[in-house]
């Protein structure tokens, strides 16, 4: 793990360290597994994509990812059901706009996810910034992550 902070910022050098970030947040409902987003569409084949334009609002829950590759939409959970239109993502340290995305999972002791928190990485400088969380009806692990 190379997370390490620059100036008060979180800085990671790959996806998993984003997925590390998730796994040890304070002061919110534990996460033990992780998912990193990569686009649905099957025209990346065996290179999965995982580059994208994010839009997401923290106070709504709401979240959806544009692949860079593809430019594929893909709605984060029931987001499109109170979608408002938010302004997309920019990296709080160098401004730009493409992200790594990454969810952590809280599980019940059924192994039901009831609670989703949603970061994303600077694919430029590195910065890892949370952008939303998501209180969920009880739902298998598996079953979740087609709708991440
Ligand atoms: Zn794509
Ligand atoms: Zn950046």
């Amino acid at each position: 793990m190379t997370l390490r902070t620059v100036a008060g910022r979180r800085i990671g050098e790959t996806a998993e360290d984003l997925q590390a970030w998730l796994r040890q947040l304070d002061g919110c409902p534990s996460i033990s597994r992780t998912v990193l987003a990569s686009c649905p569409s099957e025209q990346h084949g065996d290179e999965p994509a995982t580059w994208f334009y994010v839009e997401a609002d923290a106070a709504e829950s709401i979240a959806r990812r544009r692949c860079l590759s593809c430019g594929q939409t893909s709605d984060v959970l029931d987001s499109a059901e109170h979608w408002n239109y938010p302004r997309m993502w920019s990296c709080s340290g160098c401004g730009q706009s493409i992200a790594e995305v990454a969810a952590g999972l809280h599980l019940e002791d059924s192994d039901d996810v009831t609670w989703v928190a949603l970061a994303a990485r600077c694919v430029e400088c590195g910065s890892i910034e949370g952008l939303t969380d998501f209180n969920v009806d009880p739902i298998d692990s598996e079953a979740i992550a087609d709708k991440l």
